[in-house]
């Protein structure tokens, strides 16, 4: 795929997609800095002993998302660990589903400030080194529902949106420095994230999936390595739907 010895900084890695796009990456032949929230030390260094025994290198690194000059530190280790930085993907997101009357303002600053602010921190740090290097690759994992919407998930649907039309003008400011940015929409993905849905939800979400299964992390993590890949050199700005045909 033309990824070898590309270094990767992987948001919220220590588990679900972020650890299959971590693998996947690594399988590539890129070398994966794998981002944790603080306190999933051992998670983190189970899946950088999984890269390990891909021959490949990889390693954790601590930070939450949400705060600034965290993300600058880990940006400036990634950087000095592997010498560059060069595909971000920002994954880490949460939710706080409620009805909007019954949304605790809590929830809307929490949901908002992980998947929304914390793509800007991110990117942000990232962007100073890839405009250096004139190349970088900035994936965003989006969602369907900043697509579609979602009633229950007014806080989540506003920061995906957001998430898609951050990549949007990003994609515009960097372009011309070899610079790409591109957004993932993933439909329902069996993760920890939707293990709390209900069997009821679960089955009703089924019927509306033309495929007609329930998406995998891996499903997410082939569309990364694609958008890293030189292959995809000249997409930019897009948002790509992996969601088995469910928003067509
Ligand atoms: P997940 O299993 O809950 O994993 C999310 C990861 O992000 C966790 O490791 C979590 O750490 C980490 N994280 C949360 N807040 C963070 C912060 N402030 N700083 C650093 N890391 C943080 O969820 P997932 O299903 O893999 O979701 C990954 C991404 O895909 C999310 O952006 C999600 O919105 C998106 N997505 C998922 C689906 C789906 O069906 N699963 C569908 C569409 C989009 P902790 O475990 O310690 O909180």
């Amino acid at each position: 795929m033309g990824l070898e010895n590309r270094v990767a900084l992987v948001t919220g890695a220590s588990q679900g997609i972020g650890r299959a796009i971590a693998l996947t990456l690594a399988r590539a032949g890129a070398r994966v800095a794998v981002n944790f929230y603080p306190g999933q030390d051992e998670k983190a260094a189970q899946v950088v002993k999984e890269i390990e025994k891909l021959g490949c290198s990889g390693f954790a690194v601590a930070a939450d998302i949400r705060d600034k000059s965290a993300v600058e530190e880990m940006v400036n280790t990634v950087q000095k660990h592997f010498g560059r930085l060069e595909i971000l993907v920002n994954n880490a997101g949460i939710t706080r589903d409620s009805l909007l009357l019954r949304m605790k303002e809590q929830d809307w600053d929490d949901v908002l400030a992980t998947n929304l602010t914390g793509i800007f921190h991110c990117t942000r740090a990232a962007l100073k080194f890839m405009l250096k290097q004139r190349w970088g690759r900035i994936i965003n994992i989006a969602s369907v529902i900043g697509v579609t919407g979602n009633a229950g998930q007014a806080n989540y649907g506003a920061a995906k949106a957001g998430v898609i039309g951050f990549t949007k003008c990003v994609a515009r400011e960097v372009a011309s420095r070899g610079i790409t940015a591109n957004a993932i929409a993933p439909g329902y993905i069996e993760t920890e994230m939707t293990e709390k849905i209900s069997l009821e939800t679960k089955e009703e979400l089924l019927r509306r999936i033309p495929v007609g299964r329930i998406g995998k992390p891996d499903d997410v993590a082939a569309v990364v390595i694609f958008l890293a890949s030189p292959g995809a050199d000249y997409i930019t700005g897009q948002t790509i739907h992996v969601d088995g045909g469910m928003v067509i």
